[in-house]
């Protein structure tokens, strides 16, 4: 029979590893409160529509990403890309219940995209992403970023690189564009097949081809921040401004540009040297049309994606023991079990995480149980013991072993047990 594997591209996240990714979720629930942002969830399946008309027709994604199926009636869906334009969606549905502006909007989930699976490089993957929509101030551009720059180093997370670009709007992105061809039209037969057509269609996007020989030729490209209209130019060096005053180290990176059609001025990667060919943790930027693109009215807006299986590469080792076992109660005989039962009931709900052994196995399988579990206390109720009225508990690291009544064994295994 055919095994019932997991798709390609699709994982399964194992005890060991789904551990730190709720720490890293509950990472993300603090940092991301702090600043002002709440949670959103938007459903995993959209209408095509939303994501062809925002995410724009000559993308990666929309040309040859998306899980697009039709649904019972006929009508095309898609399971969700990206989060932004479900965001943008959501804001606009329910535009009336929003009272202040900005909206400031934090997610974290799965999506989709049919792409080559490699490494870093996943079909169902996840991405924790924020948005703020309603504020043009470049002063918004510096407190996202400073929440990026801040979430990783909270994390643990060094060694990242903060690369902003300026990509200028629908005033200066035309003759950018232009300069974009002017310089490519001499080129293009050294240019891939793929980046022939974005000369035509989007030329900004050569600049993010990954092929080695179009990178060569990209190199001397002309740059999107010597084009930008005064707005944008000053909006530029605001944000700069703004992320030296919080002393938030950047590099401007000329040529970088976001796959997707929305965004606008402000572009970003958070990027790593420590992941090979995939290098983005992060990436994100302003998109001043999109909500207009959308049928709201003219609403600027600005945001972020990093990937979870991305990020969860980078996350040092050392800081992650919260899967340990806190207690392990050995009972030795049925007395000992009837008498410590209750009691492992009791330390759960006081979210003390203890498990208890077969009160009919010997001490020494019992321990062995202990420490595959690798549980940092072990408490010993044995014939003896019970007739002393008193229970050993042991450290398992130091190995130190002291007595606890058990006439006031709970109150008793807290007091030592609880940092
Ligand atoms: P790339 O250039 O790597 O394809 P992208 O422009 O498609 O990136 P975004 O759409 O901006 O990426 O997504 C933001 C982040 O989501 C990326 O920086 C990366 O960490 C993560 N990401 C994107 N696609 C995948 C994937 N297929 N598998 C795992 N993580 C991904
Ligand atoms: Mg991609």
């Amino acid at each position: 029979m055919e095994k019932l594997n997991a798709l390609k591209g699709f994982k399964d996240l194992l005890p060991g590893e789904s551990e730190k990714w709720e720490w890293v979720a509950s990472a993300v629930r603090k940092t991301f409160h702090a600043f002002g942002f709440s949670p959103i969830r938007t459903p995993i399946l959209e209408r095509t529509r939303l994501f062809t008309r925002s995410i724009g027709e000559t993308t990666d994604i929309v040309e040859k990403e998306m899980y697009t199926f039709e649904d019972w009636d006929g009508k095309p869906v898609t399971l969700r890309p990206e989060g932004t334009a479900s965001v943008v969606r959501a804001f606009l549905e329910h535009r009336h219940q929003i009272l202040a502006l900005p909206a400031k909007f934090y997610y974290q989930g799965p999506m989709f995209r049919h792409e080559r699976p490699q490494a870093g490089r996943l079909r169902q993957f996840h991405q924790v992403g924020a948005e703020i929509i309603g504020e043009i101030d470049p002063e918004q551009d510096v407190e996202l970023l400073s929440l990026l720059s801040y979430f990783f180093q909270r994390i643990g997370i060094s060694d990242l690189t903060l690369e902003i670009n300026s990509l200028g709007c629908t005033v200066c992105r035309p003759p950018y564009r232009a300069a974009l061809q002017g310089y490519f039209g001499a080129q293009l037969d050294t240019l891939c097949e793929d980046c022939n057509r974005r000369f035509h269609q989007n030329p900004l996007r050569i600049l993010d081809c990954k092929k080695e020989s179009c990178k060569a030729i990209t190199t001397d490209a002309p740059a999107s921040a010597n084009h930008l209209c005064q707005e944008c130019d000053a909006h530029f060096k605001a944000v700069q401004e703004g992320l030296s005053s919080l002393k938030l180290p950047f590099v401007i990176s000329k040529h970088l540009v976001r796959g997707l059609d929305y965004y606008t001025k402000t572009a970003f990667e958070m990027t790593t040297q420590n992941l090979g060919a995939q290098n983005a943790v992060a990436a994100g930027g302003r998109y001043d049309g999109l909500v207009e693109a959308l049928g709201g009215a003219s609403t600027p807006a600005i945001g972020f994606a990093m990937g979870m299986e991305r990020l969860m590469q980078l996350l040092p080792e050392s800081d992650i023991r919260y899967s340990a076992l806190q207690l392990f109660i050995v009972p030795l005989g049925e007395a000992a079990h009837q008498h410590v039962f209750p009691v492992l009931y009791d330390l759960r709900r006081k979210n003390i995480r203890s498990e208890i052994g077969k009160s009919g196995a010997a001490l020494k399988k019992q321990m062995k149980q202990a420490d595959r579990l690798n549980a940092a206390f072990v408490l010993i109720v044995g014939e003896q013991e019970m007739e002393m009225g008193k229970a050993v508990l042991r450290n398992m690291k130091t190995k130190e072993q002291v007595e606890i009544e058990l006439f006031n064994l709970l109150e008793g295994v807290i007091a030592q047990i609880s940092p």
